[in-house]
């Protein structure tokens, strides 16, 4: 049985949630808002499996639920955002504007944020700009979970990175990947169902090889795609992510002392593009022509498809949600 509840009535309940327990309701609404979207979409690893974290990590005092970020017009193509210890969606919605009318005047325009918690999906952050027709490309560091290619202990984070491309006529092309095989979120979503993950995903605290979600998760790590090819991507997030806005590399992470703290207090980077400088109008046609030489070659399945579809679904017949996580939601509002 599911309980089936739209968009909006269950951004309601969140943001209560958030609330309840310390966030002010401004960024309550921007952090229930990215994690309802996550739902919505089917993005199920961050949707509201995440909430009982974003809780825990509120009432240990690691993350700041009322910060107001502080954005400072750094260049002509740069904002350089303080999040004050809060969470990394309420920094960038107060940026936004800068940022776009910074990527309007000048082509392109970088934004960093720092002093961050970011514990969602990436691709809520970079959609709305192609949505406005930006390229946009975001980058976020997260503390030590992957084991570098050759390496013998966890260093990096599963850094994700998110791109988005307007399409003339089409929603936003769009993907969103961690730098290890799969997002830690899967492996919380393996254990909390009771399977195993697919080989190959993670370590035990022994460094061996293991299926097991919870020997994973308790004192083991993740592995990069790729070997060295997904490792090289997690040193390049941490790098842009972190050593460029100011914020904290992943090993720096200090939320063990705050026990039931779940994010890390990190960084992020965002670049957006005007794509008409340099290609005129010509843009959205060479990004067709390319699409549908894709099409052409075998591809049925182009990132972000999946999740539009589920969306469209989800804005047409509501989001079902299984009674237990329901139950679990609305106990978070008790607690
Ligand atoms: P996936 O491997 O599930 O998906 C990666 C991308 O590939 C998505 O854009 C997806 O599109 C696309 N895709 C998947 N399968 C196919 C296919 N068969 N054909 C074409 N495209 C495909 O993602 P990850 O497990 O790597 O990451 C999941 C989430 O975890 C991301 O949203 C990421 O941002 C988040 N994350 C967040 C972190 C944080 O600290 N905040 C840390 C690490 C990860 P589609 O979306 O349509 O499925």
């Amino acid at each position: 049985m599911a309980v089936v509840l739209t968009v909006e009535a269950l951004t309601d309940v969140v943001a209560q949630v958030l609330v309840r327990h310390g966030m002010s309701p401004g960024n309550a609404r921007i952090v229930a808002a990215v994690v309802v979207a996550a739902e919505r979409d089917g993005s199920r690893s961050h949707g509201l499996l995440r909430l009982p974290g974003y809780v825990a990590t509120l009432k240990s005092g690691w993350v700041d639920g009322t910060a107001v970020p502080d954005v400072v017009d750094a260049a002509p193509g740069l904002v350089a955002t303080d999040a004050r210890n809060g969470f990394a969606q309420v920094a960038l919605a107060a940026s936004r504007t800068v940022l776009e009318a910074k990527a309007r005047a000048a082509g392109i325009a970088a934004l960093a944020i720092r002093n961050s918690h970011h514990f969602a999906a990436l691709w809520p952050d970079v959609e709305p700009f192609a949505a406005s027709g930006f390229v946009a490309l975001a980058v976020v560091n997260v503390r030590s979970r992957i084991v570098v290619w050759g390496a013998k202990r966890k260093l990096l984070g599963t850094n994700p990175m998110a791109f988005a491309c307007p399409r003339p006529g089409a929603p936003p092309l769009v993907w969103d990947q961690a730098s290890s095989v799969v997002a830690q979120g899967e492996v919380l979503l393996a254990a909390t169902e009771r399977r195993p993950v697919a080989p190959g995903i993670g370590v035990d605290a022994q460094g061996a090889p293991s299926v097991d979600p919870r020997a994973i998760l308790d004192g083991g790590a993740m592995m990069p795609f790729a070997d060295h090819k997904g490792s090289a991507i997690a040193f390049m997030v941490e790098i842009l992510a972190a050593a460029l806005t100011g914020g904290r590399f992943g090993f720096e992470d200090r939320s063990a002392a705050f026990p039931g703290a779940q994010t890390s207090n990190a960084g992020q980077c965002i670049i957006v593009i005007e794509p008409s400088r340099t290609a005129g109008n010509a843009f959205g046609t060479r990004v067709e022509a390319l699409i549908a030489q894709l099409l052409a070659s075998g591809v049925s399945r182009l990132p972000g498809e999946h999740r539009y579809a589920r969306r469209r679904r989800a804005l047409a017949d509501g989001i079902a949600i299984a009674e237990r996580d329901h139950a679990a939601v609305m106990a978070l509002l008790e607690a």
